[in-house]
Formats: structure tokens, C-alpha cells, sequence
């Protein structure tokens, strides 16, 4: 069968390949048994590009990228390169190919399994059936506004500053993901800000009611202040669905949600960019940890991060929902049987390797489509 979707593969550093070898697995299997085929290349990227090429992102893997349907992007960096010079440093390969993707949505989904409700700190009962979706805006804001700078006072006195900045269009734009995204959940947006004392807030209040009324309105959509969606994400996260925030407020409460669920090494992520003509959205895909130095290398990392992500970008870039969920339903059942490495280990559970969850993840596939 002609590959139909094209993939750029970047595994990076550290443990990125290690895991990436058992995302690729899966990617065969899914070529072998199922309606979709992938044309996969793949590159390097970080701490690997700069050593074979003497930068973190060649233009030529740039030129791939921009090429590709979807890119799936392991984990940059390690102590190696902490003297490389700053602009050839492993995460300004990340950080180049999203902007030059200009990926200004970050989706970071905070989604507990069953089998690992004993790894959070919440209560069971307060996390049990948790399944939320953050959407940060990642290009703009207070990380990226002018002016900002360290200045001294005339009376030697030093002052710091930064600009927290949003156009009515950028807020549109990370909206209509929110929106389109909760249209295929469960049809619920809460907008995050603090327009209570911040003027972008209230012009992010403003804009979101606007796109909503206009174009959403079947979605419905709730306003809360940051303070206080830190305040409900701990005491009854199950009650979001779809959260959309700004850089700031969406970094903070991205890592707040990640933590109702565990490990690091179970949690995927997302980075959108607008839709082209013809609908296509440039994407790219990655685990929210990174290159885990202490343990690369070792066959210790937990590949499911990196699996969930792949599962993320069948259901987002490609609209295969039953596939995202066949990879999902494996992660979970596999769980259930007490497999854990030893990020996520519990009570009972027997340690093991990367590569015997990926051996454990492909008899369940199989086991599921038998
Ligand atoms: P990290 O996420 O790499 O590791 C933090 C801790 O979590 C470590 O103890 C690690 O062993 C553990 N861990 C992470 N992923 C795991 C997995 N899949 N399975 C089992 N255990 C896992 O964060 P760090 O130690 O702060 O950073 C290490 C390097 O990674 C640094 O160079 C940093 O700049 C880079 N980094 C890269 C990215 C990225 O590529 N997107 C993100 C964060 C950090």
C-alpha cells in the first residue's frame, strides 16, 4: 500500500532515541495491520545535530519539518553541551523549529490511569476518571513581549521588567484551537486570565466572548481567573475539559495538571500552528520530559510519554481517533497487568526494562486487533 502520511521522526538526546525505538515499533505495526501508512524519515536534532553538523537544527531538517504532515520529536539536551555556545545549545533546535513552524498552541492533556491513581498526591477519588486538556499559548505573552530588560535607577536602585502583550488576533487563534478542540471532547472551554487586574486579561476576556458568539457557540464556555483555576485544577480537576490560557498563566497551570497524574514519563504533549488552506495544521509532537541524563542509555526509560504523544498526533494531525484510542486502551491495559518501569512503579508491580514495555505494548496491540 502507498504510505499515506509523512512523518519526520527527530529522536534527539539522552534517552529520546531509546524511546523513540519503541514508538517506532508501534509506527511499523500500524503500517502492517492497520488502513494507515506513514513515510517516516528520520534526523537528528540538539546536543546529536550539533555534534555531526555543528548546529542543533540543520536547514535541511528545518526544510523536513516544514515538509512533513506531523514531526515526532524525542528529548533534547545533557551536561555534554552545557558549555556549547548559547545559540547552538541542543534546545534551540526545539525552540527554532517552533518558531519557524510558528506552533503557537500547546496542547498538554492531564489524563489519570486507573492502575497509577496511587502515584498521585491528590486523593483517588478527587483524580479517578481525570481527562483535561490545557491549551497554552506559546508564542507570545510575557516570555516573548518588549521592552524588557534589567535597568539601574538613577538612585542605584535596579529594576527589572518584562511586557505581558496579546493582539486580539493571537488570542482568536489560540481560541479557535480551544474551541475546535472541545468540539470533538466533551463541548466545554474555560478561558483562563486575570482580567480582574491585568489589561490583556480583559482584552483576552473580551476577544474569546467575541470568537465565541461569532463562531462556538455550540461549545459552551466558562471565564475564571488564574488564581482560581489553580485553586478548582486541585480541588475538582475532573470538572474541566478544555482549558485555553496565555504563555504565562498556561505554563504554570500545564505543570499543575501534569502533577494530578504522576510520572513524567507518562505525559504527552502537542504544539499547533494555524490550519493552511487546505485545512492542514503544521504539528509536532513530544513527551513533556526531557533527555533524562541520569538514566540514558540504561534501557530504564518509560516509553510511554513518547507512545502517548504518537497517539496524540494519529488523533490530531490525522483525525484517526480509533487508532489514538487503540494506542490508548494498550497503555492502559498493559498498566493494569502491574508492568511498570521503574519511574511509575508501585506496590506489587514488576520492574522492567524500555524495551520489555515496548514488548508488552505490541502483544496488546495484537491482543486488541486479533
Ligand atoms: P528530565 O525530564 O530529563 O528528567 C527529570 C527526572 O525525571 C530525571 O530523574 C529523569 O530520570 C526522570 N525522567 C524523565 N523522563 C523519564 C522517562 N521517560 N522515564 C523515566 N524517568 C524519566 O529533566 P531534567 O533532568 O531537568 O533535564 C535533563 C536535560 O533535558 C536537560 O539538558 C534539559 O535542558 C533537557 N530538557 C529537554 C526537554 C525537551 O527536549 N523538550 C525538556 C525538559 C528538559
Amino acid at each position: 500500500m502507498a504510505a499515506n502520511k509523512s512523518l519526520l521522526i527527530l529522536p534527539g538526546d539522552g534517552i529520546g532515541p531509546e524511546v523513540m525505538v519503541q514508538v517506532r515499533r508501534v509506527i511499523e505495526w500500524f503500517d502492517q495491520r492497520r488502513e494507515v501508512t506513514f513515510e517516516v524519515k528520520e534526523d537528528l536534532v540538539g546536543g546529536a545535530a550539533y555534534d555531526a553538523h555543528g548546529t542543533p537544527l540543520t536547514d535541511e531538517t528545518l526544510a523536513d519539518a516544514m515538509a512533513a504532515d506531523a514531526v515526532l520529536f524525542g528529548s533534547v539536551g545533557g551536561p555534554k553541551y552545557d558549555d556549547a555556545p548559547r545559540d547552538l545549545r541542543p534546545e534551540m533546535g526545539l525552540l527554532r523549529l517552533r518558531k519557524e513552524l510558528d506552533l503557537f498552541a500547546n496542547l498538554r492533556p492531564a489524563i489519570t490511569f486507573d492502575a497509577l491513581l496511587d502515584a498521585s498526591t491528590l486523593k483517588e477519588d478527587v483524580i479517578r476518571g481525570l481527562d483535561l486538556l490545557i491549551v497554552r499559548e506559546s508564542t507570545g505573552g510575557v516570555y516573548f513581549g518588549t521592552p524588557r530588560g534589567i535597568e539601574t535607577l538613577p538612585d542605584g536602585h535596579r529594576r527589572g521588567f518584562d511586557t505581558q502583550t496579546y493582539t486580539d488576533s493571537e488570542i482568536r487563534r489560540v481560541a479557535a484551537v480551544a474551541f475546535d478542540l472541545a468540539r470533538q471532547r466533551r463541548g466545554k472551554v474555560t478561558s483562563v486570565e486575570k482580567a480582574n487586574v491585568m489589561e490583556s486579561g480583559v482584552l483576552w476576556r473580551e476577544e474569546v466572548t467575541k470568537l465565541h458568539q461569532e463562531s462556538f457557540s455550540d461549545v459552551e464556555l466558562g471565564h475564571m481567573y488564574a488564581d482560581n483555576c489553580a485553586m478548582q485544577l486541585v480541588r475538582a480537576p475532573t470538572e474541566f475539559d478544555v482549558i485555553v490560557s496565555d504563555n504565562l498563566f498556561g505554563d504554570i497551570l500545564s505543570d499543575c495538571a501534569a502533577m494530578l497524574t504522576g510520572s513524567l514519563g507518562m505525559l504527552p504533549s502537542a504544539t499547533l500552528g494555524a490550519p493552511d488552506d487546505s485545512g492542514r495544521r503544521r504539528a509536532l509532537y513530544e513527551p513533556v520530559h526531557g533527555s533524562a541524563p541520569d538514566i540514558a542509555g540504561k534501557d530504564m526509560a518509560n516509553p510511554l510519554a513518547c507512545l502517548l504523544s504518537f497517539a496524540m498526533l494519529l488523533r490530531y494531525s490525522f483525525d484517526l481517533e480509533e487508532d489514538a484510542s487503540l494506542i490508548e486502551s494498550s497503555v492502559r491495559n498493559v498498566l493494569k497487568t502491574g508492568v511498570r518501569t521503574s519511574d511509575i512503579m508501585g506496590p506489587g508491580a514488576a520492574r522492567v526494562s524500555t524495551t520489555v514495555m515496548g514488548d508488552a505494548i505490541m502483544r496488546e496491540l495484537d491482543k486488541q486487533s486479533a
